[in-house]
């Protein structure tokens, strides 16, 4: 997980290190299969993670377009936020 502005809440993120890699998509393609296998990996993680909520939250508040956050997709949050 990356972000512009580091929270305190992301000292405590699971997916710190090596593993943070699967929750964005890879520069190069990806295959259909390889990409539900990714997320569901990186959803694991999410789902042992202290600050899951906060996680989510901020990715909400900023409209985060890209990769897993608090456990869910970046179609899965759009399908939260509803249309602009
Ligand atoms: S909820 Fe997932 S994406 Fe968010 S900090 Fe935890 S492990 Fe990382």
């Amino acid at each position: 997980m990356t972000a512009t502005i580091v929270e305190d809440w992301q000292d405590r993120a699971a997916c710190r290190g090596p593993s943070q890699r699967i929750f964005f998509p890879p520069t190069t393609s990806e295959r259909r299969s390889e990409k539900r296998m990714r997320e569901a990996r990186a959803k694991q993680i999410c789902a042992d993670c202290g600050v899951q909520d906060r996680c989510l939250d901020y990715a909400l508040s900023i409209r985060e377009q890209h990769g897993i956050w608090g456990g869910f997709t970046e179609s899965e949050r759009r399908g939260m936020l509803g249309p602009r």
